[in-house]
């Protein structure tokens, strides 16, 4: 018999193949832990040892400190067994939660298109539909890539049999100038998914806001899109930051959703603009928040998704006027040199 892995309380046994990570088996297994960023770095998926070892693999020691790890903590993204293991996770029940088991997927790239000077748009058609929530990300195998990396859906679940990535181009990075450069139409891919727990709570039933960084529009996209494809009467409004008029993605669609839908509003906002001709809202994007929203954000729940930095901006803003932990749902695209400060210190837990 292979390794075991017991998940208390909810009691579920599953079985762990050799090197594969306590997460993983779990995800593929159908039951769900907490996590987000998927590499060790953001602590979110941190479970307690009750029985058994395991090797912490590539663990931050910023996101498992080496008291933690003394107590007994792994982070399940990491860790794997050698032998039986039980572990504790803190799985908080959420109403608006679908859970669905990982798969992995494969398909033809269908599209390319240079969405702006940094980021691509890439579709992957699919053989059969990838269920997800909106929201949600995959992680892609890139060829001649090691590790897979993570990339929100950016298409509604309604299009489930071609799935729609925005990429930004990272200079110095391994993975995105090959998909920026090097991927053709026709070529296959794959990737597997869905992951992640950033998704509409729609139980709320609130007026939403959603704060997007440049390719941080992804999730935003498929979930507004989503939003208003399956029928939702609370205003929704959308803010996409991005540095200048030609950083702007998207825009046709979304005015044409402003004009379709009387409680869809839509605001790019420029923090640099150049000499481009702009009539729009200009600012980092939890300034025009602000500007918009009056300093007040009570009552609303927000979703917030880009770089870390952006979503620490946003974060502060919305606490100074009055919207608090519960109703700050965050996708912060953490990469290896945001390690040291990938949780929040405005938040007690994420
Ligand atoms: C849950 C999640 C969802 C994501 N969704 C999206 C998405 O929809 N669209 C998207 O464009 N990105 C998204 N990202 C970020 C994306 O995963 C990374 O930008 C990508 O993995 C970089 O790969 P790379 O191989 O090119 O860079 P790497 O070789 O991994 O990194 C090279 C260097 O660049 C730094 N770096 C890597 N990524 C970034 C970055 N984004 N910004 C600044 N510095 C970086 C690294 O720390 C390293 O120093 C998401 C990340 C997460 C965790």
């Amino acid at each position: 018999m292979g390794i075991q892995l017991t998940v208390e309380p909810i009691e579920e046994t599953l079985d762990v193949a050799d090197g594969q990570t306590l997460l993983d088996a779990c995800l593929r297994a159908g039951v769900w832990l907490p996590h987000a960023c998927g590499h060790g770095l953001c602590g979110t998926c941190k479970v307690e040892v009750l029985d058994g070892e395991v090797d912490h693999g590539a663990a931050s020691p910023f996101a498992l400190m080496d008291f933690e790890r003394d107590d007994g903590f792994t982070l399940a993204c990491s860790a794997t067994a050698t032998v039986d293991v039980t572990i504790e996770a803190d799985i908080d029940e959420e109403p608006d939660a679908v859970v669905r088991q990982v798969r992995d997927f494969d398909g033809v790239v269908s599209r390319i298109e240079h969405l702006t000077p940094d980021i691509v748009g890439i579709w992957i058609k699919t053989g059969e539909p990838v269920e997800f929530q909106a929201g949600q990300y995959l992680n892609l195998h890139v060829p001649g890539v090691e590790r897979p990396r993570a990339f929100s859906f950016a298409n509604s679940p309604s299009t489930a049999d071609e799935v729609e990535l925005h990429i930004r181009l990272v200079p110095d990075g391994e993975a995105t100038p090959k998909l920026r450069h090097d991927l053709q139409v026709g070529d296959r891919l794959t990737f597997s998914g869905p992951y992640g727990r950033f998704f509409v709570r729609r139980s709320h039933d609130k007026p939403m806001l959603f704060l997007a960084g440049g390719s941080g529009l992804s999730s935003p996209k498929s979930m507004v899109v989503d939003l208003l494809e399956t029928g939702c009467d609370q205003p929704i409004t959308l803010i996409h930051g991005v540095r200048t008029a030609a950083d702007v993605y998207f825009d046709d669609t979304f005015r044409s959703l402003e004009a379709e839908h009387p409680n869809f509003t839509y605001v790019p906002a420029l923090s640099q603009p150049d000499d481009a001709p702009w009539d729009g809202e200009t600012g980092f994007v939890h300034e025009v928040a602000e500007r918009r929203f009056d300093g007040s954000f009570k009552g609303l729940s927000a979703y917030l998704c880009g770089p870390p930095v952006m979503i620490e901006a946003c974060i502060r803003s919305l606490m100074k006027g009055r919207l608090f932990e519960r109703d700050i749902f965050t996708e912060r695209f953490v990469t290896e040199a945001d390690g040291e400060s990938a949780k929040s210190p405005l938040f007690k837990r994420l």
